[in-house]
């Protein structure tokens, strides 16, 4: 079968590679119905990570099982599942806890930008949807693998609650559906930070009440206007940089929260600034296997449409064409198909 493979900075292969199979009895064979270029590729197709040997790609996925180790047992061939960017066990204390993102057993999902992939402790990672979906919901089940679980989680971290003033800085896919998070939870204003006219209609579609262009310093001069000077209650930080992160503390009121899942390059925070300014900071890669459930029953019966975030779709040959739209910020986000 051909695979996705990342040589180096900008260099995406489709190569032949060897049919995974199961090796231990805890794993699964899935037949991947659609995958994705994520974000977080872009950090080392652009460089920003080191790629220190040819890397399979792709940790987003949905698919029909193959076939099942002999200890597999919540799910079997023929059903349709999705699984999270981090396999976990789902039964030791972090992730009875929920937060499977830390389990004890975690490993990252590597290569699913491919036809068939193998998916290590499958009990506790994959969830079946009620039956094969048709064509129509993939996108949508597929957004649930990350980017809708980590919008999720920006908004579960930063207490979004009914009738509260939510901020999002970033208007990637996570940032947009951060935003229809925030509003499925019932926020009652959602300042989405954005100055890309398509994703700021999008943001709008999802559920956004306000649009900020500013970014910086002046961005959180914007949220304190909007506000009353006070501050927003709950800010989603979905980007990762220093200056994402300090728009996203100094937006926020004092008592409030932030929950940040954009992964950090270069942030350094100063731990008095950060005392004086009484938020709360909760964040990290999300648990998406804890929201898989829910999240899977909200698209199933057509109360979200993540999958809007896919404004691109290929086939997976044409995987390379994918990350150069995204890097180029042609597209929000590639859907592939195998
Ligand atoms: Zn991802
Ligand atoms: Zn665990």
């Amino acid at each position: 079968m051909k695979v996705t493979i990342l040589y180096g900075p900008r260099d995406v292969r489709f190569e032949e590679r060897d049919a995974p199979k199961i090796i231990k009895p805890t794993d699964a064979i899935i037949r991947i119905s659609a995958t994705c270029v994520c974000g977080s590729d872009l950090w080392p197709y652009r460089g920003i990570n080191k790629v220190n040997q040819p890397t399979p790609m792709g940790h987003e996925y949905c698919g029909i099982v193959e076939e099942v180790g002999s200890a597999v047992k919540t799910v079997k061939p023929g059903q349709f599942v999705i699984g999270s960017f981090f396999v976990s066990d789902n039964t030791c204390p972090h992730c009875q806890f929920g937060y499977q993102s830390s389990c004890q057993q975690r490993e990252v999902v590597g290569g699913a930008q491919a036809p068939l992939l193998r998916v290590k402790l499958a009990d506790g990672t994959l969830v079946a949807t009620p039956e094969v979906p048709s064509g129509d919901l993939i996108p949508s089940l597929l957004a649930t693998s990350d980017v809708m679980g980590t919008g999720w989680f920006a908004a579960d971290a930063a207490n979004v609650k009914p009738g509260k003033t939510v901020a999002v800085v970033g208007d990637g896919a996570v940032g947009l559906l951060a935003v229809l998070s925030a509003k499925q939870m019932g926020a009652a204003r959602i300042i989405a930070m954005s100055r890309h006219e398509t994703r700021q209609n999008l943001a709008r579609e999802f559920g956004a009440t306000d649009i900020v262009t500013e970014r910086g310093d002046e961005g959180v001069a914007r949220i304190k206007e909007l506000t009353k000077g006070i501050g927003a209650d709950s800010v989603l930080e979905c980007v990762g940089t220093q200056e994402s992160i300090m728009q996203a503390i100094h937006s926020t009121r004092p008592g409030g929260h932030v929950g940040y899942v954009g992964v950090p390059h270069g942030v350094e925070l100063n731990g008095q600034q950060l005392f004086f300014t009484h938020v709360h900071l909760h964040g990290g890669p999300a648990p998406v296997r804890r929201y898989l459930p829910d999240l899977i029953k909200l698209v199933w019966n057509g109360k979200i449409n993540p999958g809007k975030v896919f404004d691109l779709t290929l086939p997976l040959d044409q995987v390379a064409e994918g990350y150069r739209a995204m890097d180029e910020r042609r597209a929000i986000k590639t859907l592939l198909l195998p």
